[in-house]
């Protein structure tokens, strides 16, 4: 039997014809209809935070962020992260930073960040990496002394906890993604999570093509990225389980923890002290010195049993094709390393102990059985 790196959460069947059953008596299919509505109402009771504003997906929730806050310049952020974050920035017209990571979890240095901020700097982009959370109180402490803004990439951190704050109540804005692979979904979608309520309107007039909100003007230049009501439905289901997913999540990396852990050459995702995870992926560094295999053959050795672990993130970003010769590179060599000896394991609510076991078993006899 083969087993994906992801496989989506569902609601039953039944329970989603339910949901959008209503939704061919009112034919109000898609701009900020009763199910959006409602479905941000219950994320900010969910994620603990002020604000939240629904996009198509956390992507374009990413570039609203940047662009309503009027960046301008330069933005710090890392390199070990998904496309999407220097993409978005670069979109936005922004020049992307690269600060390096640091060994313990792979977010954002603080202690290499401040070297890097200059005249034009305007916001760091921190990013909340595998569901694990940036020192957000160094970030903080950075930001107010140079007056700056923090936008964080938390595409990873749906329902994350620090000290029972929502992790998206830290920084300006935060970036949530509920795309198929993520924690939470609503097949495609996002949002933004934020404090300043003065913000609401630039968000609006950023997915809905510039417009001000119930008027006929068009202040900004924009696109579309609005979250329709199917896929809100979607997540007023998904919503009502997530708990239960993350749970079984839970499960197996315990069960993954158990078996891989002190493992000598592997280094293993680990808890952070005063957190609530959300349990949204389990990445693994090989040390092939030590351990004897390297990442590549450690993937190719799960896929020949059928199993398809993920290089996540590799490349670095800032290695992109497209941005080639275009900015400045800093050095990143925590970062570098990452990159190149990372394997995220397969993890989802439904991978069963024995599927976890069996993984195990492939990794730990080097290929060599199992
Ligand atoms: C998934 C992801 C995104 C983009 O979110 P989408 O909803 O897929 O557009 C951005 N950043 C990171 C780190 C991600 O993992």
């Amino acid at each position: 039997m083969s087993i994906n790196v992801t496989r989506s959460s569902m609601p039953d069947f039944d329970e989603y014809i339910e949901e959008i059953k209503d939704l061919w008596d009112s034919r109000w299919l898609t701009n900020m209809g009763a199910k959006h509505n409602k479905l941000q109402e219950e994320l900010c009771g969910y994620l603990s935070v002020d604000n939240v504003s629904l996009f198509t997906n956390g992507h374009l929730a990413l570039e609203a962020a940047l662009a309503a806050m009027k960046l301008t310049g330069e933005v710090i952020t890392t390199p070990f992260t998904f496309s999407s974050t220097t993409q978005a920035i670069v979109r936005c017209g922004l020049t992307p930073v690269f600060c390096d990571v640091r060994p313990e979890d792979y977010t954002i240095d603080p202690a290499k960040l401040e070297a890097l901020i200059t005249d034009k700097t305007s916001a760091i982009v921190p990013v909340h990496v595998y569901g694990s959370i940036c020192d957000v109180y160094a970030i903080e402490r950075i930001a107010k002394k140079h007056g700056l803004k923090v936008i964080y990439d938390a595409a990873h951190a749906f329902g994350v906890r620090m000290e029972e704050r929502g992790i998206g109540s830290f920084g300006d804005a935060a970036m949530f993604s509920f795309h198929a692979t993520k924690v939470f979904n609503t097949v495609e979608g996002g949002c933004v999570t934020y404090a300043d309520s003065s913000l609401t309107e630039r968000l609006m007039m950023q997915k809905n093509f510039g417009m001000r909100p119930g008027g006929e003007s068009y202040p900004e230049v924009a696109g579309n990225s609005k979250l329709d009501e199917f896929r809100a439905a979607m997540g007023l289901c998904n919503l009502r389980h997530v708990d239960g997913e993350i749970e079984k999540r839970k499960a197996a990396v315990v069960r993954y923890t158990e078996r891989l852990g002190g493992v000598p050459g592997l280094k293993i995702w680990r808890e952070q002290p005063g957190v609530k995870h959300n349990y949204a992926y389990f990445p693994v560094v090989f040390d092939k010195e030590t351990f004897g295999l390297d990442r590549d053959e450690a993937a190719a050795r799960l896929l020949e049993h059928g199993i398809s672990a993920r290089k996540y993130f590799y490349p670095l970003t800032s290695a992109l094709k497209c941005y080639e010769g275009r900015f400045e590179l800093q050095e990143t060599p925590v970062a570098e390393y990452a990159a190149k000896n990372v394997l995220t394991l397969p993890l989802f609510a439904d991978l069963t102990m024995e599927d976890v076991d069996r993984i195990c078993d492939i990794i730990l006899s080097k290929g060599e059985q199992a």
